[in-house]
């Protein structure tokens, strides 16, 4: 059988680590220099999906971040399967970018399964959202992670919960 392919798209404010998370899950680096990503960067990654039997290929389009998206970014966005968005903990106001974000996206696109990350959560001195406020979110969006990608921490589980969820929604629709 051919492995399934899926187009994930990372989004969120810039410097939230969108492109460290996905290096982190990738090629399992970290790097402290900051590039900020031009256009686009696509990666790919196949894992072992317990839900489908089989390989699972992801695609990783990691999409330079604003507050704002341009129809450039958002042509960048069609055909997704599913997006991971990225918060910073250490910036409460990046979290306004992704739920502004989402509801942008969700209005263009349609619903579609994604996970919520809290980056940079080894910064613990810097690090101002709440648990409350995660707990909060995770209300309202179900599958929320701290995260690190310094660390590694959590940066895999939710990127596999992401493929799961893609994988139930085309078992549904199938
Ligand atoms: P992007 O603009 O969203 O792609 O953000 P980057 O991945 O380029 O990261 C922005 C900056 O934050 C870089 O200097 C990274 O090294 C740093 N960074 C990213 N994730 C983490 C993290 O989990 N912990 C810490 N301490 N720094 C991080
Ligand atoms: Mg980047």
């Amino acid at each position: 059988m051919t492995p399934l392919t899926s187009k994930v798209c990372v989004v969120g404010d810039f410097a939230v680590g969108k492109t460290s998370v996905t290096e982190r899950f990738v090629n399992n680096q970290f790097s402290d220099k900051y590039l900020s990503t031009v256009g686009v960067k696509i990666d790919t990654k196949e894992i072992d999906s317990q839900a489908l039997g089989m390989m699972h290929k992801l695609v990783i389009w990691d999409v330079a971040g604003s507050d704002e998206f341009g129809a450039t970014e958002f042509a960048y966005l069609r055909g997704a399967s599913g997006y991971i968005f990225v918060a910073d903990g250490t910036r409460p106001d990046t979290l306004a970018v992704v739920e502004h974000l989402h509801g942008q996206i969700t209005q263009t696109y349609g619903p579609a399964p994604f996970v919520l990350l809290v980056n940079k959560r080894d910064l613990e001195s810097e690090w101002i959202v709440s648990d409350e406020y995660i707990d909060a979110l995770a209300d309202a969006y179900e599958n929320v992670y701290r995260t690190s990608a310094k660390t590694g921490d959590d940066v895999e589980q939710a990127i596999r919960r992401l493929a799961e969820l893609i994988v139930e929604k085309e078992v549904r629709s199938a």
